[in-house]
């Protein structure tokens, strides 16, 4: 009988085995959906003086995206007539599926449930129309945090309420800070440090290819089979100013860019979640049993300390 951690250390061998007899046999077979979180980011927008950076970059890349919708960030700022603009451009880009992020972002975990449900309804107010009018499906749902709720019996009662409206909870499989990251290369900027705002944002690319590898390598040895995954980042200035640097790094890696309602079609993300907390990790440790193995999983995956330690010393000097 093995124990956890060697358990672990076969499904790192494994991960290293398969890794390599696929990169060989199955690298048309690796396929990929990027899904965008916090849309649209109406402070971003105002600062590049009313230009939707990141959208007009997909749409010129010519890649499909699934975003999530803060329908509130429409009301951040003074522009409101702009800013639904920018949300109308958006939802009906040939390119883009729209869920709902739910309207102002709460915490699920930190919120009665009835609060949480009204700002899911109030959140898909302008978004559900229009995707009605343009003919478009709308049905998926995010966790802002990607927090599903602080217990069991919190998970289950929005699971049993998300389902009987219809939407369908999104997962992701690997993302890689790019939230931190965005924080980070905004404050180099703003400090006029270019050097340091091109490190960061290498940095970002750096973890984001290492994730990449060390999420697509652990589904693979433990489901022996290359499996679709979803890439979850933020609509945020890093990413408008780096996305081709992301797809790029895709396309090193042999992964064919695909639309979510194909890659949700795959039997993995039916899968049941085994993890009963408010913290936002990827499914692939969520569909794990063992809280043990989970967390030396957890353990192993590419670390960027010394940006997480750079990012809370800026917090707290705020
Ligand atoms: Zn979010």
């Amino acid at each position: 009988m093995f124990t956890n951690f060697s358990f672990l250390k076969q499904i790192v061998i494994l991960c290293l085995l398969t890794f390599h007899v696929f990169s060989f046999s199955a690298l048309a077979q690796k396929r990929l959906a990027i899904t965008i979180d916090d849309v649209p980011n109406t402070r971003q927008f105002e600062e590049d003086g009313f230009k939707p950076s990141l959208l007009q970059l997909i749409d010129s890349l010519g890649i499909e995206v699934t975003i999530f919708i803060n329908e509130g960030k429409i009301y951040d700022t003074d522009f409101e007539s702009d800013n639904f603009q920018l949300l109308y451009d958006w939802v009906s880009n040939k390119r883009v599926r729209a869920g709902n992020h739910t309207f102002s972002h709460p915490r699920y975990s930190a919120v009665e449930l009835e609060a949480f449900q009204s700002n899911i309804i109030k959140g898909a107010a302008i978004t559900a129309e229009l995707c009605k009018k343009q003919d478009k499906t709308y049905q998926y749902f995010r966790f802002p945090y990607n927090d599903l709720g602080k217990d069991s019996l919190q998970q289950l009662r929005i699971a049993k309420w998300l389902k009987e409206q219809n939407y369908l909870l999104t997962p992701f499989t690997i993302e890689s800070s790019d939230w931190m990251f965005n924080y980070l290369y905004i404050n180099d900027l703003k400090n006029g440090d270019t050097l340091s705002a091109k490190q960061t944002a290498a940095a970002y690319l750096k973890h984001t290819s290492a994730n990449l590898h060390f999420f697509d390598s652990l589904a693979t040895a433990i489901y022996q089979r290359d499996i679709p995954h979803i890439f979850l980042c933020h609509d945020n200035k890093i990413n408008a100013d780096f996305f081709s640097g992301l797809l790029e790094i895709f396309k090193q890696s042999e992964f064919e860019i695909i639309d979510l309602d194909v890659v949700m079609q795959d039997e993995i993300f039916k899968q049941q979640s085994h993890y009963y907390g408010g913290a936002g990790f990827s499914w692939i440790y969520r569909w794990v049993e063992s809280h043990d193995l989970r967390k030396e999983m957890m353990q192993a995956e590419p670390e960027v300390q010394s940006y997480f330690d750079r990012y809370h010393d800026l917090i707290q000097k705020k």
